[in-house]
């Protein structure tokens, strides 16, 4: 009898119709005689729904407030979905995170699993049950609430099957497996049968929200098989899997935009050793995430820096860099919320050369502009203005052939 986890995201649970629809399914690979734990998301909008609520009564909460707020919304569909498995004529328990012992760090609003400690799951499937976990949330130590940053029921998912020794986790979600692009806004995009964590890792990493990129991480360290698939329909999804001599074949595997990020720009930063080492300590001081980097020399003693955040951070990072610029006597802070990042990545890349010239040249043939560019042995991110990264995912994709017309 073999032990699968499976997670339905946001979408797949997103009314009382769909959350009847998941409550078959599980069913189904129950009666076919494995052991099931399944992780949901809120239903829906939910989280930001909770979001939207709180800026209304206080644009800045707190986080910890903010976390006991979020964690309410998986609270919400695993009850749910109980119910809906108890109405069909089976036995189903759920849990929070932490009822079935996912212990965090205490960073709140993006914590890290520490350490989960399965016996009530394992208890509960000895029993005959189909065990409902909340995706997203754990507790620290001292028993407060965390929640793992946005997507992260796929964490909760990925990291169960680990602890749970599972065969391989199934990741359900409203598209078919993971694409050569985002299908919504590349309708041309191709269904992979099969990619390597790390080429989903640098995809999930530059803005395909399709998985959470720290899932993909424990799935890769422990190497656990994962299925993305379809929540609606009975179709093969993705395999994400370690890399054989096939895939290495494949140059570019896939294309990612990411519009979440907003770029900020130091003018006259003195060049003397240490001052980028300040900025960049106080930013992480404030747990911060620093994307891509730019320092550029001029004939001055003087240079600018650039590097982009997330949009969400953006103000938390300006204060920062504001407080620091003053002591290090900055010429002027700049930020910019009009930016996008298009991405093409493969493992491919690392025996082939030309990819950057390729990807360069396409953008220049549709005049778009390039800010910034960073690379690494298996991608190329350039930075673009806002609105023209749609139209440069598109023509990249469709440069590298990965289209379903080619
Ligand atoms: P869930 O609520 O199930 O977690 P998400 O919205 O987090 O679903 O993720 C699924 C979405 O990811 C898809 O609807 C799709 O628009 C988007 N996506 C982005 N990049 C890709 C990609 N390369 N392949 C498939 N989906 C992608
Ligand atoms: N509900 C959370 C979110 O919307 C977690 C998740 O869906 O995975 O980010
Ligand atoms: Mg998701």
């Amino acid at each position: 009898m073999s032990l699968i986890v499976q997670k339905y995201g946001g979408s797949s649970v997103a009314n009382a119709e769909k959350i009847l629809r998941v409550a078959q399914r599980v069913i189904k690979r129950k009666k076919a005689g494995n052991k099931v734990v399944v992780v949901v998301s809120a239903m829906g909008d939910m989280t930001d729904d909770l979001i939207d609520l709180s800026k209304q009564i206080n644009p800045d909460p707190q986080e910890r407030e903010m976390d006991m707020l979020l964690a309410t919304g998986e609270q919400v569909s695993i009850a749910l979905l109980a119910m809906a498995i108890h109405k069909l004529g089976h036995e189903a328990v759920s849990f929070t995170g932490p009822q079935v012992g996912i212990i965090t760090d205490a960073f709140h609003s993006k914590a890290r699993i520490q350490n989960i400690s399965p016996d009530r799951i394992k208890k509960a499937l000895v029993q005959g049950k189909i065990v409902i976990v909340a995706g997203f949330q754990g507790q620290t130590p001292a028993g407060e609430i965390t929640t793992l940053g946005r997507g992260g029921s796929d964490l909760t998912a990925v990291a169960l099957a680990v602890a749970l020794k599972a065969k391989h986790c199934e990741i359900y979600t409203d598209v078919d497996g993971i694409y050569t692009a985002d299908p919504r806004v590349i309708p041309d995009a191709k269904k992979m049968d099969q990619v390597t964590y790390d080429e989903i890792l640098e995809l999930a990493s530059l803005g395909a929200k399709v998985m959470h990129s720290r899932s993909i991480e424990v799935g890769k360290k422990f190497n656990m098989p994962i299925w993305v698939c379809n929540s609606h329909k009975e179709v093969k999804g993705t395999l994400i899997t370690k890399e054989n001599k096939a895939m290495e074949e494949v140059v570019v595997s896939g294309v990612a935009l990411a519009e979440d990020e907003a770029k900020i720009t130091l003018f006259r930063v003195q060049d003397r050793p240490g001052v980028a080492a300040k900025i960049f300590q106080t930013l992480a001081d404030a747990n911060v995430n620093v994307d891509m980097i730019i320092q550029n020399k001029t004939k001055t003693n003087s240079t600018d820096i650039s590097f982009t955040v997330f949009k969400n951070e953006l103000q938390k990072a300006l204060k920062v860099v504001n407080s620091s610029a003053k002591k290090l006597g900055v010429g002027e802070v700049v930020s910019d919320q009009n930016i996008a990042k298009v991405s093409v990545v493969g493992i491919g890349m690392r025996s082939h050369s030309g990819i950057a010239s390729k990807m360069f040249s396409v953008l220049a043939k549709n005049k778009i502009n390039i800010d910034m560019i960073s690379t690494s042995e298996i991608k190329i991110s350039v930075v673009v203005a806002g609105d023209k990264g749609k139209l440069a995912a598109q023509v990249i994709h469709k440069a590298f052939g990965l289209g379903k017309g080619k």
